[in-house]
């Protein structure tokens, strides 16, 4: 439903919870948070509204990352609750992901792995997609290869939004059928489902056009199709209040 993205000096826990905050009134039903920090990913997940994830990371702060990625969930595919929340993990609990839409053929998707012994711990449509970007990491290619060649297999709408533990200064995002918008900073970058996830920090934006990919670190912004090929983004100014 929302998505936040961010990866700068700030610490992300706060950047990523503001955010969410902003993206409430378009109504979820959970909300959670990964960071990366020191080569691990850290996070937090709760049924219900941000104040319940608030009372988690109260009582238990993450990490004070600069890479972190955020989501408020509306149920399509799994009972609302913490584990069905995401942001989901590969096995290996070296990716994290969040994924507003539905992807369709995610039962096909599923059984080519169960067959290689991988357990999933919820019943959304969207762990599928995080084992398989994790599996394509651990054989090697970059977050952004591996982003593309799992979109390459995906049916349905989705904006997604990855980080990897092993790849600390980059957050990788794609879309489909489903929006996403780039905040640019200065010497920071955000993501967002809109432009309310980062328009309190900047108002210098990217639109993602169908089937890309786009890539974050603190001082740039790559933008691509789902086979690598380059692809110059619409750049705007966010000139009106929300
Ligand atoms: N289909 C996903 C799920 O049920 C994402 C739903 C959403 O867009 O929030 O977890």
């Amino acid at each position: 439903c929302g998505i936040v993205g961010y990866v700068g000096p700030k610490r992300a826990q706060d950047v990523v919870i503001d955010g969410l905050r902003r993206l409430e009134y378009r109504g979820y039903d959970s909300a959670g948070i990964a960071v990366v920090h020191e080569g691990e990913l850290a996070l937090a997940k709760r049924a219900g509204k941000l104040a319940n994830l608030d009372k988690v990371l109260a009582d238990t702060p993450l990490p004070p990352a600069h890479t972190g990625i955020g989501h408020t969930r509306w149920a399509t595919h799994g009972r609302p609750n913490d584990v069905n929340a995401h942001p989901h993990t590969g096995g290996a609990r070296r990716v994290a992901l969040v994924h507003n839409g539905i992807i369709e053929n995610f039962v096909e998707l599923r059984s080519r792995v169960e067959a290689d012994d991988h357990v999933f711990l919820s019943e959304t449509d969207t762990e599928i997609v995080a084992h398989l970007v994790e599996l394509q990491v651990q054989s090697g290619v970059d977050l952004p290869t591996a982003m593309q060649r799992v979109c390459q297999q995906l049916d349905g709408a989705f904006t997604l939004v990855a980080v990897d533990a092993e790849d600390p200064d980059r957050v990788v995002a794609a879309r489909r059928n489903s929006p996403l918008v780039v905040g640019l900073g200065e010497g920071e970058n955000f993501l967002g489902s809109d432009v309310a996830a980062f328009i309190e920090h900047t108002r210098e934006a990217l639109e993602l056009g169908q089937d890309q990919i786009v890539t974050i670190t603190r001082d740039e912004v790559t933008v691509s199709d789902f086979w690598g090929r380059p692809v110059e983004a619409q750049r705007f100014h966010v000139d009106w209040d929300l």
